[in-house]
């Protein structure tokens, strides 16, 4: 079949020649400096839109001044979720570099890899973190800077203290000709297979995906119901895309009081929706089943939600039907609950559900947004499949990332080039589209696990086992297991000394390989679907594992330990 592409069912946006900075403080008229832009769940401390302008200012005058950052440079961000991150965030941007957010979850091995891929010149971390990154540093070129707190004895400046000592500037203004070239971010993601790359977000990829995010969310997709967004609440880490493009971005240019929370606690999020009354939640699938199930949600007046986002991994039709039901019983109140799609790669909106379209809730990730084109191909023959059959989805947009950073050969294979230089992204998800443009995600055949909406690399979990001193070698696959746990790694492992394999050392050993393993990793990445002891790993004559097999395999099992 010849080259089918689906464009988007939304007309085409102006994308705004600017960058990242000049479009975020280009903020709606009126907004009243006053109005609070950061809270502290916890504290209930703020920072003002002033505040945010003023101290992100004069951060980057600091970080010049002090600290010699240069347009080149990455600066890498290593915290928690804090009222300060997007401050700290902007002023790095806003001096001209690129920010790196790195997970807090991280260990420093994995912290150390994040550095190096990214060539990270300083990395700003918070007090909390600070052991982790004082090991992680060692053999990079990484300079650490301490986020938070005042000078320290020996005068070390740290990021609070520039904010509130140095003069407000000017933010670098990038040259439009350089905006869809130089990143504002690099954001950490497997891509379809392989370690850990670092994506680069344009100052023109995030732009674009924050006017199509606005209109997938406020005016295209929502034409009866246009909610203010006047409150957003925080859980999801900001050094996740998800995280990063709502509450670091779109946040500021909408002059939402995001509510900031360190990480997910069901009392704090039930009691901040009551305290701040926000109309749209944005969760990911195992908050939904959590809610579902929790019976303290009858604690709490959750009468101003109208709206509740779903994304980073499926959502079931019969769990969002059921979180629905939950609020009409508990509340009388009408919820639409919907997902949307993304993508670390495509900045990372790329389709949500309009709120107009009820009857297309069910099982589809929504409408692609504007600016957009889509792709179903045969991921082997590489040519379109027609419309009634599933395919790999590729991905064309001003959003999608221009590639991976100072990775050619991870670049070359995430893209399908055509003869006309047109460049499509692989996004490694099967899909489909139907005629009014709705698609639905089935499957997925990159190798990415995601546990708890977060990713876990395969390949950098067997690179560990291989190391392990019992080990010859290792597969690691993911196992659907419901929509709190989302998928968990399992390991297939074989065992150097076979003769270790007998019934009852295997618990030992079972048990010694997680102790081994679970210090080296974020905990997010633990192998919770087990270790399975077998003989050989399928692989293909070339040597790839073939983890397909090793899926089945898992299907036809008990699951182990
Ligand atoms: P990340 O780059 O971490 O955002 O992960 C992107 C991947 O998460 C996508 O390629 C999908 O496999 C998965 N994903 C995100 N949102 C959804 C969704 N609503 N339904 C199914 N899978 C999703």
């Amino acid at each position: 079949m010849s080259t089918k592409i689906h464009t988007s069912f939304y007309p085409d946006l102006d994308i705004k020649p600017v960058d990242l900075l000049s479009y975020l403080f280009s903020n709606p008229a009126g907004t009243n400096p006053n109005h609070p832009l950061y809270i502290d769940a916890i504290s209930g401390k703020q920072y003002t839109y002033q505040d945010v302008s003023k101290r992100t200012k004069s951060l980057a005058t600091g970080l010049r001044q002090s600290f010699h950052l240069k347009q080149d440079d990455t600066v890498a961000l290593f915290s928690p979720n804090t009222i300060e991150y997007a401050i700290v965030c902007h002023s790095i941007i806003g001096s001209g570099a690129t920010v790196a957010p790195i997970s807090a979850s991280l260990t420093d091995s994995e912290l150390y890899d994040q550095l190096v891929t990214c060539r990270a010149r300083f990395i700003i971390v918070h007090s909390a973190l600070l052991a982790i990154a004082q090991k992680a540093v060692q053999g990079t070129a990484a300079k650490i800077i301490i986020l938070d707190g005042s000078p320290s004895t020996d005068g070390q400046l740290t990021c609070e203290s520039m904010a509130t000592s140095f003069p407000p500037d000017d933010f670098v203004k990038i040259p439009v000709s350089e905006l869809a070239s130089k990143p504002a971010f690099i954001c950490f993601s497997s891509g379809t297979s392989g370690p850990a790359k670092g994506v680069i977000v344009t100052h023109r990829n995030i732009v674009a995906n924050l006017q199509q995010m606005r209109d997938l969310m406020v005016d295209s997709g929502r034409p009866s119901q246009r909610p203010q967004r006047r409150v957003g609440l925080a859980f999801l880490p900001f050094s996740h895309a998800y995280g990063l493009s709502l509450f670091l971005c779109q946040s500021i240019q909408w002059g939402t009081t995001t509510v900031v929370m360190p990480k997910f606690d069901l009392d704090l999020y039930l009691s901040c929706v009551e305290k701040y009354r926000p109309d749209e939640l944005s969760i990911v699938p195992p908050v939904a089943l959590m809610m579902v199930k929790d019976d303290r949600l009858a604690n709490y007046d959750l009468r101003s939600v109208k709206l509740i986002m779903s994304a980073a991994a499926p959502l079931g039709s019969e769990l969002a039907s059921a979180l629905e039901d939950k609020f009409k019983k508990l509340f009388q109140t009408e919820v639409f609950c919907y997902q949307s799609w993304g993508l670390t790669e495509v900045s990372p909106l790329a389709s949500a559900t309009p709120n107009d379209r009820r009857d297309k809730r069910m099982l589809h990730v929504g409408r692609l947004a504007a600016n957009m084109q889509l792709r179903i191909v045969d991921h082997e023959t590489l040519k379109d499949v027609d419309s009634t059959q599933t395919g790999e989805i590729w991905l064309h947009g001003p959003n999608v990332t221009p590639g991976y950073f100072e990775n050619a050969e991870a670049t070359k294979e995430a893209f399908h080039t055509e003869v006309d230089g047109t460049r499509w992204f692989r996004t490694g998800d099967i899909g489909i589209i139907d005629d009014e443009g709705f698609i639905t995600i089935f499957d997925r055949i990159k190798e990415m696990i995601k546990y708890n909406g977060l990713q876990v690399i395969p390949s950098e979990l067997e690179a560990l086992l291989l190391d392990h001193p019992d080990i010859q070698d290792a597969a690691v696959v993911g196992r659907w297991v419901d929509e709190r746990a989302t998928e968990v790694p399992v390991a297939f492992v074989v065992l150097k000394d076979q003769g270790l394999a007998n019934r009852e050392s295997l618990e030992v050993v079972t048990t010694a390989i997680h102790s081994w393993l679970n210090p080296k990793i974020a905990n997010h990445k633990r192998l919770r679907g087990g270790i399975h002891f077998v003989k050989e790993i399928p692989k293909s004559p070339s040597g790839k594992t073939l983890r397909r097999h090793l899926r089945v395999a898992l299907q036809n099992s008990k699951s182990p330990k």
